[in-house]
């Protein structure tokens, strides 16, 4: 029989507990964002009437209507590929970026952020795994990257985003998120942001156990949590 979500949540909170407790972390360490992409509007209120606070979609276009009735009632995340011409829809909605990848985005949220009087909190999504299907950018280029967007100071950059290839042993994955720690690790030694970048947002419903275990302080749930 088919698992409530009240039940999926409660196993999710289960394992991201052991997943903290084998690692030695602190569960409050890691937050979950439940993965909205898939699922209709209804569940998305079903989501926040649980208690569930964090809220990701991809694409504006599947996330608007949802925005618009329960936007106030959650704290929303935009892990999608973000075009530049969308900046104006996400900036002042989603309070978390997950994707900045490219300078001329960095600049746009800069803009956007500045017209609409906040900050907004990124993400620089990096590639770890090397594979071409993946947006992001190498591990390499991250540093004068940030370098570039000094001046951006609308632009926040609290932490580094990856997405690990989909693997049939989950274990297979650890290789990827270790290197976004120590990629975290490295860019702090080099003091290239105002404040050292705390968080990492990786592991997806296949391979969040491991990502907790290498660092995670925010995993993305989508079909374990809410379904598919
Ligand atoms: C869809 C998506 C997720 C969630 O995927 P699941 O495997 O369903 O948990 C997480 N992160 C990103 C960037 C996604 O696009």
């Amino acid at each position: 029989m088919a698992l409530t979500l009240q039940e999926r949540i409660a196993e999710v909170e289960e394992r991201v507990a052991r997943a903290c407790a084998a690692s030695g972390r602190d569960r409050n360490d890691v937050k979950v964002i439940a993965v909205t992409k898939y699922v209709s509007l209804e569940m998305v209120s079903s989501v926040l009437e649980a208690g569930l606070e964090h809220i990701a979609e991809s694409r504006w276009q599947d996330a608007e209507h949802k925005w618009k009735v329960l936007g106030n009632q959650g704290t929303w995340h935009f892990i999608g590929h973000l075009q530049t011409n969308k900046v104006k829809d996400v900036i002042g909605k989603f309070q978390y970026i997950h994707s900045l990848d490219r300078i001329s985005l960095a600049q746009e949220l800069h803009k956007k952020a500045i017209a609409a009087d906040q900050e907004v909190n990124v993400f620089l999504q990096v590639n770890i795994s090397g594979e071409d299907t993946k947006f992001g950018l190498s591990p390499e280029a991250v540093p004068g990257f940030l370098r570039e967007i000094a001046s951006l100071d609308h632009v926040k950059v609290i932490g580094l985003m990856t997405m690990a290839p989909l693997e049939g042993d989950p274990e297979l994955t650890r290789p990827v998120f270790r290197g976004l720690r120590e990629l975290r690790d490295e860019l702090n030694q080099l003091a290239l942001t105002p404040e050292p970048i705390t968080e990492l947002s990786m592991g997806m419903s296949n391979d969040f156990e491991v990502a907790i275990q290498e660092g995670a302080t925010w995993v993305r749930l989508g079909t374990v949590l809410v379904g598919h």
